[in-house]
């Protein structure tokens, strides 16, 4: 099934592709990791910087996945605000998983410090405005929690939000240390990187099952089998070909990419998002161009046309274009893609409860780039046989509300 429809717009911004390797070996790998997004490269990455042996198996072409519709905003903010995660899983554990993104922020930087390609990472603030009156409480109440663990934040009202950036909304978090990013160019710089490390890469190579005999997996592909110690599954929002995930809503969503623009109409190029669910989202690229998103559907269908898709499209430009009326949107290019979120608001990243050697990593949720950084750093530790800090929080034998049993069975 596609997962996304459309004129992608980052795949126009890079022309070389990766050089790959498509012979299988009689090698025994120390890990093989089953997809070439953006989990895939940050795990093999984290693997081949502990010293190990990877391999990266993708079934089409590397970063054409969600990746490459990702629209690239970096946060530590998630969907689920602070004060209601704590809520949700209590104060320790909720402030924990918020530092811990805080920091993948910083690992992600300085990943793109080592690329061997220029993936546009620019630090950015991020604004997460009140969508209406209602609304302005939950702002309120982040602002105190955040402040109260030391989470780099502002609080503005009407009157500054609509005097620094000509937004008219009852108030808005001024958040830093996020950060915007090309996501296509930043796996593929991944790539080239573990690639002349040593690790393998094959594309066109399905994974269809993974078999364990004598304490080796075997993962077997369209093409022949291919030994491993461990297996890492980060198939994105498409069924893993081991496991069966629970919790998971697939949805519809659609990205308007902008003709460029004058960029000091945007003030400090901020990332900006709303309180309202699904929320609209938007940002500035390198060359001057917006791009926005939103509108989610309650949908995983993605037989729709063009013509539809710049409908939707329209739609986003114009909201924006209300949201900031000094801002002159003309639409250059649309698509719209799968998008996974999970019932709890957490990914799903760790060991599989039952089969050894078998882990995930699924980013489900709109920080889903973070949540790729984190989940490749905790499972690198847990294959080392270490106990990662706070793995429980994301963990697989967690359930979700609705469901007894674990994530994965
Ligand atoms: C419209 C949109 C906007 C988004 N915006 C943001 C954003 O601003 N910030 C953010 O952090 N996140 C964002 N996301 C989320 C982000 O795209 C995902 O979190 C991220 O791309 C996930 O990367 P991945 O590697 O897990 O998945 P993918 O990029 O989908 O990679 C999975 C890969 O696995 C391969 N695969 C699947 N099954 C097999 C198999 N059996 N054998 C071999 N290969 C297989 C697929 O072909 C695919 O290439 C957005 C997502 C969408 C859809």
């Amino acid at each position: 099934m596609p997962i996304h429809a459309g004129q992608l717009y980052w795949p126009t911004t890079m022309n070389e592709a990766n050089s790959i390797q498509n012979y299988i070996t009689d090698k025994t790998y120390d890990a093989v990791i089953i997809g070439g997004g953006m989990s895939g490269a940050l795990s093999a990455l984290s693997l081949v910087d502990a010293g190990m042996t990877v391999a990266v198996i993708e079934k089409e072409e590397f970063a054409y996945g969600s990746t490459a519709a990702n629209t690239g905003l970096l946060q530590y903010s998630n969907d689920i605000m602070l004060h209601e995660l704590i809520e949700q899983i209590g104060e320790e554990k909720a402030v924990a998983f918020y530092r811990v993104c805080y920091d993948a922020l910083k690992d992600l930087q300085e990943v793109a410090e080592q690329l061997p390609i220029d993936p546009d990472f620019i630090t950015r603030p991020s604004l997460y405005y009140a969508s209406d009156e209602k609304d302005l409480l939950k702002i309120q109440k982040e602002y105190k929690a955040l402040s109260k663990h030391d989470l780099p934040c502002d609080y503005w009202d009407r009157h500054a939000l609509l005097e620094k950036t000509g937004i008219d909304k009852p108030g808005a978090l001024w958040t830093f240390g996020d950060a915007e990013v090309n996501p296509f160019k930043f796996v593929r710089g991944i790539l080239q990187l573990i690639q002349s490390q040593g690790a393998d890469l094959h594309d066109g190579l399905e994974v269809d099952d993974v078999k364990e005999e004598e304490g080796i997996l075997h993962v077997l592909t369209t093409s022949g089998s291919i030994k491993a110690r461990n297996v890492i599954f980060t198939t994105g929002y498409m069924k893993p070909p081991v496991g069966k995930l629970t919790g998971d809503i697939i949805k519809r969503s659609y990205v308007a990419v902008s003709k460029s623009i004058e960029q000091h109409a945007w003030y400090e190029n901020a990332l900006i998002w709303e309180t309202k669910r699904p929320y609209l989202y938007m940002r500035t690229a390198v060359d001057g161009r917006v791009i926005i998103g939103g509108l989610d559907e309650e949908t995983d269908q993605m037989d729709i046309s063009q013509e539809k898709i710049n409908e939707k499209a329209n739609e986003l430009i114009s909201e924006a274009s209300q949201l900031i009326p000094r801002l002159k949107l003309e639409l250059e290019m649309s698509y719209c893609a799968i998008f996974g979120e999970s019932k709890d608001e957490l990914p799903f990243i760790g060991r599989h409860p039952e089969k050894s050697n078998l882990y995930y990593l699924l980013g489900f949720g709109g920080n889903g780039t973070v949540y790729s950084m984190l989940g490749s750093k905790l499972l690198a530790e847990l294959i080392q046989g270490k106990e990662p800090a706070n793995s429980e929080i994301v963990g697989l034998d967690r359930s979700v509300p609705g469901k007894r049993e674990a994530v994965i069975r």
